[in-house]
């Protein structure tokens, strides 16, 4: 019997603590609060932006802020216009371009989005950008890195005490997001986020950029030029799952579905 109540009270916390992700609707773990993540997490942003060179191609700055905003503006109409506000609420974006020759781009939570240098030299058009900066958006609105620290805490953990998680267990966030974050000896590097992660961003993406008005054909070309560039990168936005063929094939099959159930976005200007 004490078994019994014991598995209702876990399944009671798990329902509790689920989080669904805007525009997939996938059910994701969320145990723990946006501002315990940020907390930890724009510590390590700020100390990266302290010690990162900020771009001087003021052309190319401008044009990650401006597809940036675009993005996002369209991201928060959309979650505005279907009850999901609550999710970018402690959001702060910010678009920055970074001297690095690096082909890459990352995405700290809360919206504080970076993009290297290195990947600008590949892209032609703000439609591939939004592909990038799509990319990005979409790992800041799933909350990705809140899932992931939700993932490692539930491991660490295990279901016995899943209650006591969800009240106070700051600490445990605080030493986890430490890892996840690269706080320490490795500013700005995150861990890499997973296969599913990136999948989910590369579909949401799609839709986001969609939605900000850009064309979502140039996801497929601009894959494949970062396939032929970008082998040798180990980055996250070049990590290695999902491999660039898998990738562009999913875009393929995404494409007519996302361009047929978004196109009236298509002419909305943000
Ligand atoms: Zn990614």
């Amino acid at each position: 019997m004490k078994k019994i109540i014991l598995i209702s009270a876990m399944i009671a916390v798990v329902l509790t603590a689920c989080n669904k992700v805007p525009i997939s609707g996938r059910n994701q773990l969320n145990l723990v609060s946006d501002s315990e993540v940020l907390q930890s997490s724009l510590a390590s942003y700020k100390e990266y932006m302290s010690k990162a060179t900020k771009s001087t191609q003021t052309v190319k700055s401008e044009q990650v802020t401006r597809v940036g905003r675009k993005i996002a503006a369209a991201t928060e109409a959309y979650l505005n216009a279907n009850g999901m506000s609550d999710q970018t609420k402690n959001f702060a974006w910010e678009f920055n371009l970074v001297k690095d020759s690096q082909l890459n781009a990352f995405c700290m939570p809360g919206g504080k989005i970076v993009v290297y240098e290195g990947i600008m030299n590949i892209i032609s058009s703000d439609d591939e950008l939004a592909v990038v900066l799509g990319h990005e958006v979409a790992h800041a609105v799933a909350k990705h890195s809140n899932e992931r620290l939700s993932n490692q805490k539930a491991l660490q953990y295990g279901g016995a005490i899943l209650g006591a998680i969800t009240q106070n267990a700051s600490q445990s966030t605080q030493s986890l997001a430490n890892t996840v974050f690269g706080l320490g000896a490795n500013y700005g590097v995150m861990l890499p986020f997973s296969r599913k992660h990136e999948t989910e961003a590369d579909n949401i993406g799609l839709v986001l950029m969609t939605m900000a008005g850009y064309n979502p054909d140039c996801a497929l070309s601009f894959w494949q030029k970062m396939s032929v560039y970008g082998s040798n990168t180990k980055a996250e936005f070049m990590s290695t799952h999902p491999s660039d063929a898998t990738r562009i094939a999913n875009l393929q099959k995404q494409l007519p579905q996302v361009k047929e159930k978004y196109k009236s976005y298509l002419k909305v200007k943000y």
